[in-house]
């Protein structure tokens, strides 16, 4: 017996696939996994029946770039017009104020965030630890469980600051020893390699300008020991590419290569400053990018190059970003914003990323650049990870008879999921998170956010 039948639906759709089924289509859920998809009549029985007539079932997103602690930082108003490196110098002065219950509550605002705009996966870099927070990767992974995420922590760290020419003030970095002894210790404690798992670990030194060489040597050495993943910013501003030729005397893809940090088992935040031999390196290598179109614009970093990374077939998923640069976590509009903000420079038209390019990057390419190959479609055997959105909605009306596809994505994508499915598991249900008490969250973050502002 199955465990959730939606049925009735006017529309199954699967990332680069288009649509798979139409109207009367259904999906057939046991355990973790999706057990039989169809049409028409012959449906399977379920423990749980829901009818969805007006519906678009696609498979959940996956967002591979966050800072979920960021939920507590947004628009600030002293960096609403900063640059990444201003941006960041102001708010390291903030950051250091958090706390384990700010963390616990920034991680429930923003896997909330995320389920209702239709991601079900997310990664996260956490990479500052005020003395005596030393836990907060442990608040975070608790945090997204009660909320009902799949979850890819990565264990951030920064070793140089201000006094060793880094950007960071020198209280919020850490020894290499401190950092590589918690890394072992959350990885024996939390990483789950199995099908299906809810929640693994990466490594995730911050960027070039707030670690040495050693600790990214160290890092790689680790994570290739225990199969863990490495995660870390790069290519992401012009000052960042400076920065690299003044400290180390070369671009920021040579100190990747010098320090093992290219490869399959490697993905990179942003990379939007690459010329085409460092594009051809990372297509070679396999290592994966993380782009963030929305953090890239409102920072002013620049334009990933997305047509020339898909053709040469360099592995890309989206992310929406930490809160203090987006500033908010809707994958779905980041998946419409990733469609639309390449076109004024993108000729000619054909290049343009179409919808269903765009879905298909948000979901499997996302699955593989965390690694993963049982998410990403609606297909027998993979996670049970379903989003559907009904239709019967004036944003909607007249567009799905064209295409329910393209809908999703050009019809302004502001509204909640209906239906969530993390792992066989209703998240949300008609528009309504079923593991968070939406008001209550918010107001213990707005309460948090006042007391961290006025700590500062
Ligand atoms: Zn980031």
């Amino acid at each position: 017996m199955n465990d959730l039948l939606f049925r009735s639906l006017r529309a199954v759709v699967s990332s680069g696939q288009g649509e798979l089924l139409g109207e009367g289509s259904w999906v057939a859920c046991q355990g973790s996994q999706i057990a039989a998809i169809g049409i028409g009549g012959e449906e399977p029985e379920a423990k749980r029946v829901v009818d969805l007539p007006g519906h678009i079932l696609f498979p959940g997103m996956v967002n591979t770039h966050h800072h979920l602690y960021q939920s507590l930082f947004r628009c600030v108003p002293e960096v609403q017009k900063a640059p990444l490196f201003d941006w960041l110098v102001h708010l390291y002065t903030r950051w250091r104020c958090l706390t384990e219950e700010a963390v616990d509550v920034s991680t429930r605002v923003g896997c909330g965030e995320l389920l209702l705009s239709g991601c079900t996966t997310t990664s996260d870099h956490l990479y500052l630890f005020p003395a005596g927070t030393e836990r907060l990767i442990d608040r975070e992974i608790e945090a997204a469980a009660a909320v009902g995420i799949r979850f890819h922590p990565t264990r951030g760290s920064m070793t140089r600051g201000a006094r060793q020419g880094g950007l960071p003030p020198d209280d919020v970095v850490q020894s290499a020893e401190a950092i590589l002894e918690d890394s072992v210790r959350l990885a024996e404690t939390y990483h789950d390699p199995s099908r299906f798992s809810m929640t693994r670990l990466g490594l995730a030194p911050c960027s070039p300008f707030s670690v040495e060489e050693e600790i990214m040597v160290r890092t790689a050495e680790m994570a290739r020991e225990r199969g863990l993943r490495l995660h870390t910013h790069l290519c992401e501003t012009e000052d960042e590419e400076r920065y690299c030729l003044e400290t180390y005397g070369c671009r920021p893809i040579e100190l990747a290569e010098r320090v093992g940090w290219l490869g399959e088992d490697v993905w990179f935040a942003h990379a939007v400053h690459l010329n085409e031999e460092e594009l051809e390196r990372l297509a070679e290598t396999g290592t994966g990018v993380a782009h963030c179109p929305s953090s890239n614009c409102r920072l002013g970093s620049g334009r990933a190059p997305f047509r020339a990374m898909r053709r040469l077939g360099v592995p890309m998923g989206l992310g929406v970003d930490g809160s203090s640069s987006n500033d908010g976590g809707n994958l779905l509009a980041e998946a419409r914003m990733a469609m639309i903000v390449h076109r004024p420079l993108e000729v000619p038209c054909e290049d343009w990323p179409s919808a269903s390019e765009v879905l298909e990057v948000a979901t499997e390419g996302g699955a593989r650049v965390l690694g993963r190959d049982d998410l990403g479609r609606v297909e027998v055997g993979l996670a049970a990870d379903l989003v559907a959105i009904d239709t019967h909605r004036l944003a909607f009306a007249g567009a799905c008879v064209h295409d329910p596809l393209a809908a999703l994505l050009y019809c302004s994508p502001n509204r909640p999921a209906d239906w969530v499915v993390v792992n066989g598991k209703v998240v949300v249900e008609r528009g309504k998170l079923v593991t968070l008490d939406e008001a209550e969250v918010t107001r213990r973050a707005d309460q948090i956010a006042q007391e961290m502002s006025q700590r500062m």
